[in-house]
């Protein structure tokens, strides 16, 4: 079934033409081939949206949502025959559709009522209590974008001089500049590189791809129905977030070729002297009330310092620093580590190049997902295009999969005692895991033993399983080497047992500076004082975005919003966003020009966050892992729920800030 496009006109009620779906004109076979390749749960709510038989919402067709295991039963662990009703119902469904001349049951204009969405809502959810409603609105989106701030400058505070610098246009710096744009607050962004996504215009290497599902890894405000895949290559989500700079208008406030070396408090206008270094070399510098950072977490590249790294002879380069141009056929190449990267890049370079060396020092824990690299079905697809707002329901499902996703797996219980897992739970998923490696590596007890890994799942991030990892190092030309580097020499990389390991290339997939947060950018706040060394290395930020005696600095993907089992960063990031946008109405609204977090309250909030973190396995167990910092303290991870931080990130306590810098007649009624 190929891909159509083309406007639809029955779709009233939203802004962003991602809603547009197309008309039905196939006959009722192809609807019921169709049917066969849909998800279920999420299609009866979306043709719920657009029919009003009550059956599609039936208790018998209510997904059972059963815990997410290694791997999460297909349609949502529907029975076989409750699946076959529903496309039965289903089916009749679309050709009502259909006949109606794909016209909408209700008024077209109408919006979707507050009672319809949350009937359909709690179909989905197993009934989830009303606390979750906000959180499932937001992340639904319908009818409205939930996320909108609610007011705008104009008319809070049409005189305030305020404008705010956001340093990064990836995932999170898009996020908050679009909110930016709602509330009317004016704003520029500055962008290092020449183009905006961050990590996903700089990382090139071959295979890179999402490894989480693309539907809920996509903004809620722009909710791309047709991706190609559920787990999408870099080239598609790269000409997302483009496209999303466009679609949204944000491309006119960025300053690309930019990067911002040094910000400096002026405590006179309560405000950041904010200095910038374009590609040619000149700085200067620019005052902006509030500043965002927006960098990112995993963009400063590690490149381990081996002894003789110098002088090596052949080429070596960051997975991070591909050279798209670069012809691996008869080049004999190392790849140093294990992680997300090498993961990718190992199966899919190792059919080029002559031989391939990869350098494990911790084996990866590998989730079973044997659809990692397939296309959606073509009837799914073909559903996506033609049913209104299938795309946005699809998205919701999967969010609320891993909204708690495999939070209980990794929890720790404090009275276990095998080293090998961190609770019953973990133990069990432990054992899912290596049953599968066993199966894969029957032939190979060799890699088995190399392959196995020595800690707790979870305690590392975990890769995406289709297979493809172990084929790869099985081939008769590729090695895994275990034995720890001890160094690189001219010819190639030595190992403790002496060997040296000829070869023309090195690819280090060993990771990024994920720790040392704003580096390398010198940042001086209220009293002069360095934010690099008030963290001393271990970056704390209140909610992970502000930070006392820095005021008005806000962070995205600041310290201890990472997840790492549940949900996607980009949900994190909007949260932040909001809340920073919500930060800056308040100022607005007060005639303050400035807020500073609270000691007590940066304390109050990291001493929870610190014993969630213990009780979670990335936090418990000690191995090398990016999420902790050297201080072995879980810098990097938010260890709670998705609807715990939605919660926190809605509205600022102002009983958390210092409110700085008066101005009454900037004051304006509440
Ligand atoms: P990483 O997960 O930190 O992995 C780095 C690898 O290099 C590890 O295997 C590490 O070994 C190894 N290593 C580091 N220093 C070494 C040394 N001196 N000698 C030998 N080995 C060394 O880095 P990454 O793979 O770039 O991934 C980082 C994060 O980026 C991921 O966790 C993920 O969040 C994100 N990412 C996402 C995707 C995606 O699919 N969307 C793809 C890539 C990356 P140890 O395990 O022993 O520390």
């Amino acid at each position: 079934m190929p891909a159509q496009s083309g406007p639809s006109d029955f779709i009233a009620f939203t802004e962003p033409d991602y809603d547009d779906v197309l008309p039905i004109t196939e006959d009722d076979d192809f609807i019921a081939r169709a049917l066969a390749d849909a998800e279920l749960p999420a299609l009866l709510a979306a043709l719920a949206l657009v029919d009003d038989e009550p059956e599609l919402l039936g208790d018998d067709l209510k997904p059972p949502l059963p815990p997410m295991d290694s791997v999460i039963a297909p349609q949502g662990g529907m029975s076989a025959a409750s699946q076959e009703r529903a496309r039965a119902v289903a089916l009749q469904a679309l050709i009502r559709l259909r006949d109606r001349g794909s016209v909408r049951a209700a008024e077209p204009s109408a919006e979707p009522s507050a009672a319809a969405l949350n009937r359909i809502m709690r179909f989905l959810t197993k009934d989830a209590g009303p606390e979750y409603i906000p959180l499932l609105r937001h992340e639904l989106g319908l009818p409205r974008d939930y996320g909108t701030p609610g007011w705008s400058k104009q008319d809070i505070a049409p005189e305030a001089d305020f404008t705010v610098a956001v340093i990064g246009a990836g995932i999170s710096g898009m996020a908050a500049a679009h909110r930016l744009r709602q509330a009317g607050v004016p704003f520029v962004m500055f962008e290092k590189n020449p183009e905006v996504g961050g990590t996903w215009w700089e990382n090139v290497y071959p295979g890179c791809r999402l490894d989480t599902p693309n539907y809920a890894y996509s903004y809620s405000f722009a909710q791309k129905p047709d991706w190609p895949q559920q787990f999408s290559e870099q080239v598609e989500i790269e000409a997302y977030l483009q496209d999303v700079a466009t679609r949204f208008g944000l491309r006119p406030h960025i300053r690309f070729g930019t990067e911002v070396v040094e910000a400096c408090f002026d405590e006179t206008k309560q405000g950041w002297d904010v200095t910038v270094r374009d590609s040619d070399g000149n700085t200067r510098t620019h005052h902006f009330q509030a500043i965002i950072t927006a960098v990112g977490q995993l963009n400063r590249p590690n490149i381990p310092d081996i002894p003789g790294r110098d002088t090596f002879a052949g080429r070596s380069f960051h997975s991070a620093q591909w050279d798209r141009e670069l012809d691996l056929t008869g080049l004999r190449v190392a790849v140093i580590g294990t992680g997300a990267s090498a993961y990718q890049i190992v199966p899919a370079i190792a059919d080029q190049v002559e031989h391939l060396t990869v350098f494990q020092r911790n084996a990866p824990w590998m989730l079973p997902t044997p659809t990692y690299h397939d296309d959606i079905r073509p009837g799914m697809f073909w559903l996506l295009r033609h049913v209104p707002y299938y795309g946005r329901w699809y998205r919701f499902w999967h969010f609320w999969l891993a909204a708690e996703g495999r939070l209980p797996f990794v929890q720790v219980d404090p009275d276990w005692t095998d080293p090998h897992s961190t609770s019953a739970a973990n133990a069990a998923l432990r054992s899912q895991l290596l049953e599968r490696l066993k199966i894969q590596l029957a032939d190979r007890p060799d890699l088995l033993a190399k392959m196995t890994p020595t800690y707790p799942p979870g305690a590392k991030r975990m890769t995406r399983d289709n297979g493809v990892w172990a084929a790869a190092l099985k081939r008769p030309h590729v090695d895994l080497v275990v034995d720890p580097i001890e160094a690189i020499t001219e010819k190639g990389v030595r190992t403790a047992d002496g060997t040296v390991h000829d070869v023309d290339l090195i690819v280090y997939a060993t990771g990024f500076h994920a720790s040392d947060y704003l580096e390398p950018m010198t940042i001086r706040g209220r009293d002069d004082a360095d934010l690099h060394e008030y963290w001393g290395g271990d970056a704390r930020a209140y909610l992970g975005v502000t930070v006392p005696r820095f005021p008005n600095l806000f962070m995205l993907m600041g310290p201890n919003t990472g997840v790492v089992v549940n949900g996607s960063a980009i949900f994190m990031a909007e949260c932040a966003a909001e809340y920073t946008v919500a930060c800056i109405g308040e100022l607005l609204r007060s005639g303050y020009r400035s807020l500073d977090c609270q000691e007590t309250a940066l304390k109050e909030f990291c001493d929870r966050v610190d014993a969630g973190n213990k009780l979670k396995a990335w936090g418990a167990v000690q191995v090398s892992t990016w999420y902790q910092n050297r201080f072995g303290r879980a810098s990097q991870v938010w260890p709670f729920s998705l609807q715990e931080y939605y919660d926190i990130t809605r509205a600022p306590d102002l009983a958390a800030y210092e409110l700085l810098g008066h101005h009454p007649e900037q004051e304006t009624a509440r």
